[in-house]
């Protein structure tokens, strides 16, 4: 069978940026339902049509990945929120991830970029954003999903969800 919608498939994977590796399968290949957006778009499309076996080496450029840097998403927000007891956090500091909540109730993870007197500048693309994804890898293993799986959008068994 070939790579399409609704594939389970077990995939051997490793990810380079800028020539530094960061991140892989380990001995087990992961395992995601095929067509559902659970992967970066442009790491699904490049899949698709592949059978169980085959070797791959792609560039996903940031645009199909984690999209392009956005300078909306860089913030100057009021040092006062960071403030406990009249205290800086000490969470807070050039470098640091911090998770925050917009307007809306949604959690944002960012980024601390700098610290004046009065504002923190923080960075809220994803720290991908605006990079080309180097992938390679094999196709490990593949089958048709469940109707179970199609209609809840992901895996079930030893390398899914269970429930
Ligand atoms: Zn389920």
């Amino acid at each position: 069978m070939n790579i399409g919608k609704d594939t389970v498939v077990g995939v051997h994977y490793e990810l380079e940026v800028e020539g530094e590796k960061l991140d892989a399968s380990g001995d087990n290949p992961l395992t995601y339902l095929h067509g559902h957006g659970m992967m970066i778009p442009g790491f699904e499309s490049r899949l698709e049509g592949l059978s169980e076996g085959d070797k791959y080496d792609f560039l996903v450029p940031a645009k199909e990945g984690y999209g392009e840097f956005n300078e909306n998403a860089i913030a100057e927000l009021d040092k006062a929120i960071f403030m406990v007891d009249g205290n800086m956090s000490t969470e807070v500091f050039e470098g640091a991830q911090l998770q925050l909540t917009n307007q809306e109730g949604q959690p944002m993870v960012g980024v601390v970029q700098a610290i004046t007197e009065d504002k923190v500048t923080m960075d809220f693309n994803h720290q991908l954003a605006g990079k080309d994804l180097h992938f390679t890898g094999s196709i490990a293993n593949l089958r048709a999903a469940t109707e179970e799986e199609i209609s809840h959008g992901h895996v079930h068994g030893p390398e899914g969800h269970q429930h």
